[in-house]
């Protein structure tokens, strides 16, 4: 089985942009490959975070990895904690040590973090490294993402090559990403030429999968759109239609074309309130299924067994790299 690796930064509740660009891949796919799923708590510290708030996220996040359909009980799926797996944060120092401030630095998710406070930490600057040893450690083929992360693993593609090339091996497979048709950029719903973030400072521009009732519904009818009246899918000139659109078509399971065919001769406000209905209705028992989840003992129970299998694979990767860049003993 080839193997796929994906993770949600437990900065927050996840959103349904997380669901679309990650987890719903995840599910589609856990019956064709290894998966490697894991919670990166490592990465979450690049901004500021309440330690009390980040343990509480860690394991929720496994609850609504659980709660959007990911099979805890399949032999090929592993589900983990990074910071309980020390070879993460090993081997992205070698890899550090191989890729050049410039890159980092040219990153775009980098330049949008870094302008948001006057100053920010190292580790903003370098965690995309950190991401390419956490795909490069399991020898991931394909890596589920949006659109945002697209820049990333490329980056762990040139580092896995540039590794590759330098010590004369395959040390490292070189991953692909793995975008999704439809849902590889859910906008946010204030400002919709940016993409939805679960740590966004306007709690009115994303719809978190622990949303009330109450709160869908008004945040979709708040939506930005246009001043025009015709709903058609034009991500360039109507990004807020667009948005409305896809977020209907992932969540009532039909096409970009079907939705634009559903609503032709409707007003933004019937695209609206149909969007609405099909998200608290997809949600509301996304919230049952995780409120029973997070009452059994299952989640703790997959990121132990996680965590055991998960540190072997690591930890004889790392032996293989260590050895090659010269360290340890003759
Ligand atoms: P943060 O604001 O803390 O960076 P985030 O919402 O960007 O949170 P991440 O943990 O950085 O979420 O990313 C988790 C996964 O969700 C990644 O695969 C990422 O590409 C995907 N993702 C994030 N935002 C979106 C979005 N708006 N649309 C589609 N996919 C997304
Ligand atoms: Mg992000």
């Amino acid at each position: 089985m080839d193997r796929l690796l994906t993770g949600l930064q437990p900065s927050g509740s996840l959103t349904i942009g997380n669901y679309c660009g990650g987890i719903s891949q995840v599910t589609k796919y856990q019956n064709e490959y290894e998966t490697f799923l894991f919670v990166p708590d490592m990465h979450a510290i690049t901004v500021p975070q309440d330690p009390v708030a980040l343990q509480k996220n860690i394991k929720q996040a496994v609850g609504m990895y659980l709660a959007c359909g990911v099979d805890a009980t399949l032999d090929n799926m592993h589900i983990y904690v990074q910071s309980e797996n020390l070879y993460h944060a090993n081997l992205s120092w070698i890899l550090e040590c191989h890729s050049y401030f410039g890159e980092l630095t040219r990153m775009h998710q980098f330049k949008m973090k870094s302008q948001k406070n006057e100053s920010f930490t190292s580790g903003l600057v370098t965690y995309p490294v950190l991401m390419a040893a956490d795909i490069l450690l399991y020898d991931a083929k394909y890596v589920p993402t949006g659109i945002d992360q697209k820049q990333h693993v490329e980056l762990a593609r040139n580092l896995a090559e540039r590794f590759n090339n330098k010590y004369n091996g395959n040390f490292f497979t070189v991953p692909e990403p793995m975008i999704p048709e439809v849902g590889a950029k859910i906008r946010d719903l204030v400002n919709p030429e940016n993409k939805m973030s679960k740590s966004t400072d306007n709690p009115k521009a994303s719809i978190f999968l622990l949303d009330t009732e109450k709160d869908i519904r008004k945040k979709i009818m708040s939506a930005k759109t246009d001043s025009d009246t015709l709903v058609a899918f034009d991500e360039e000139n109507k990004p807020g239609v667009s948005n409305l659109l896809t977020i209907y078509s992932v969540f009532a399971g039909v096409t970009i074309e079907e939705a634009v065919a559903k609503f032709d001769g409707a007003n933004y406000g019937e695209l609206k309130r149909t969007t609405a209905d099909v998200l608290v209705e997809k949600l509301m028992a996304f919230q049952d299924k995780y409120n029973e989840i997070m009452a059994s003992g299952i989640v703790d129970e997959a990121m132990d067994k996680g965590r055991e299998y998960t540190n072997e694979i690591a930890a004889k990767k790392y032996d293989e790299i260590r050895r090659a860049v010269g360290f340890g003993r003759v």
